[in-house]
């Protein structure tokens, strides 16, 4: 059985500790093993903010971005085993695994374009220069350097390729050295990475290091030039951002932890309007795909009275059309949950819901039969709608984020303040979504629920067949939402690169700032 290793300090490391099978979730058969490696995390460290940091910054923007759309390339050219590796390790279909692996490419080539587009700079220039006295001579210019440090990147199970290579992009991009996590229990696909990024020597020694199994005391080792990127639960995200050490140096973090995602139906719509048809395909989507485990995925839909009974019978017959079993066979619609634990966790969080919810599909979850896996083999769980009993006092459905095939219905009266004001009772989330025609509806709705979402998705009839839904995160796009969901923000084109800089102030001379900073690209130091 493979082994996989960690890649620090320049060499794969062998893992001697106690080691953790990595299963297929449809058939339970493992696939791989992680075991702790005796790890000098200081050395480690070290390697990456020297080796890996200094050849970074004497790249150009251009250059990295070369680089970045380099690895792009080299991903989009093992596609198909990738892809492989996901249905087995993931308990994704193919089309689950290809918006993964895809996801993954699609961002290393968008900030590749983002680098090259910057040109031959090594720093950015943020704004105007501002006189700062009723002298003119006396200016100030705020510009933006790489940070001196490394960028820890700690990436939840669920996107083992897109986690780490949307990190990976911007942080290389800016010029900061990476130490990359990915969880441990589908790591099969970022260990595979990065074997191919290694081999590929596109990178210079030092600028992506790889950890299977425990950071152990990386964290201790991290300074005030240093930060940490975490995706995954908010427990965890919590846990990490208190670490004695973070806290001591002011190293920079930035968290994506769960969301309770909202789709909002308007009442103008018609059960024969195209906006309606779009909003139960997004529903059905975001609650199916990769088995409901999406950061993103619609946890709460808000129906009008009026539209209760058709968006029932409309989901339900889809809902119950979708055959779960083994991924890898073509003619299944939904594979299993990743893990046991996983599993555990879904069916103790569907019974949750349900103590102030009535099931409508699905029931508890249970699946009499998946389809091509031996009987009582496997994660699986079918795709549960619930709807509350009593909208005012629910609760539950508020609080609690079931990473599974799950959403529960809320109904309320068409009016956009009672729903901003449920959507509001997530605590903050990273996308919710609107689907009407009336323009003053979406106003009010879109203004409303602008502060308690990182992203809004405003679904009319004229935008179907033109968009991606709300759950999938784009390059272009900030991702990451306020409160619950970590208070975050990644991606969003250049938006996404300060997290890596440091924005500094510079007060002097006009002349001297103006030849330091407005220089030509191709003259920049
Ligand atoms: P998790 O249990 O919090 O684990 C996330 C990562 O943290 C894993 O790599 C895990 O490693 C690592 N970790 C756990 N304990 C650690 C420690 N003491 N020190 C250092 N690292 C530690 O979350 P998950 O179950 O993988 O992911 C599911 C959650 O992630 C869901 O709640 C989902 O909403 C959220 N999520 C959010 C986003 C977003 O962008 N906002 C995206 C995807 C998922 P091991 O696997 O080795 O334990």
């Amino acid at each position: 059985m493979k082994t996989l290793r960690s890649y620090l300090c320049g060499a794969w490391v062998e893992g001697n500790g106690v080691a953790q099978t990595l299963v297929n979730p449809a058939t339970e058969e493992p696939l791989a093993e992680i075991a702790a490696a005796p790890v000098d995390w200081a050395r480690a460290v070290t390697h990456a903010r020297t080796r890996g940091g200094e050849a970074l910054r004497a790249l150009t923007f251009a250059e990295r971005g070369q680089l970045v759309k380099a690895i792009s390339k080299l991903i989009h050219g093992h596609r198909d085993e990738l892809i492989a590796l996901a249905i087995a390790n993931g308990g994704n279909t193919r089309g689950d695994a290809k918006f993964d692996i895809d996801g993954a490419a699609g961002t290393l080539a968008a900030y590749g374009e983002v680098g090259i587009a910057l040109g031959k700079t090594k720093f950015l220039v943020d704004g105007e220069a501002a006189q700062l006295t009723r002298s003119v001579r006396f200016v100030g210019q705020h510009i933006a350097v790489p940070r001196r440090g490394v960028a820890v990147h700690i990436n939840a199970f669920n996107f083992p390729a897109w986690g780490m290579m949307e990190k990976a992009a911007v942080a290389l991009l800016a010029g900061v050295p990476v130490i990359t996590k990915p969880a441990t229990s589908t790591a099969l696909v970022a260990a595979r990475m990065m074997e191919l990024v290694v081999e590929s020597k596109i990178l210079p020694d030092g600028a992506l290091s790889f950890v299977a199994g425990g950071v152990g005391d990386l964290l201790a080792q991290l300074d005030g030039q240093d930060v940490l990127a975490f995706t995954g639960s908010s427990d965890t995200g919590q846990m990490l951002r208190a670490q004695k050490n973070v806290v001591a140096q002011s190293v920079r973090v930035n968290v994506e932890a769960d969301s309770l995602n909202a789709a909002v139906l308007g009442r103008d719509l018609d059960r024969e309007s195209e906006g309606y048809s779009l909003f139960i395909a997004d529903v059905l989507r975001e609650m199916t795909q990769k088995t409901g485990q999406k950061c993103t995925a619609i946890r709460r839909v808000l129906v009008p009275e009026s539209m209760l009974e058709a968006v029932r019978e409309d989901l339900g017959e889809r809902l119950s059309a979708i055959k779960v079993g083994d991924p890898a066979r073509e003619d299944v619609g939904m594979g299993p949950v990743a893990t046991k634990k996983q599993l555990e966790d879904v069916r103790a969080g569907i019974a949750r819901l349900r103590e102030e919810a009535d099931s409508l599909i699905g029931g508890d979850g249970s699946v009499a039969e998946a389809i091509g896996v031996p009987k009582g083999k496997g994660f699986f769980v079918a795709p549960v709608l619930l709807q509350v009993r009593d909208a005012k006092s629910a609760r539950r459905v508020h609080e609690h984020e079931v990473f599974g095939p799950v959403a529960t219905i809320i109904p309320y009266s068409g009016d956009a303040d009672e729903a901003i004001a449920q959507v509001a009772r997530g605590g903050g989330s990273l996308v919710s979504s609107v689907y009407s025609d009336d323009r003053a509806f979406l106003g009010e709705m879109a203004f409303g629920l602008a502060a308690h979402n990182g992203r809004l998705f405003l679904g009319s009839s004229k935008l179907a067949g033109h968009a991606v839904g709300p759950g999938t995160v784009l390059p272009q796009l900030v991702h990451g939402g306020p409160g619950r969901a970590g208070g975050g923000e990644e991606l969003g084109s250049l938006r996404g690169l300060a997290f890596y800089l440091q924005r500094t102030a510079v007060a002097g001379d006009k002349p001297i700032l103006e030849a330091l900073f407005h220089k030509k690209p191709e003259d920049a130091a």
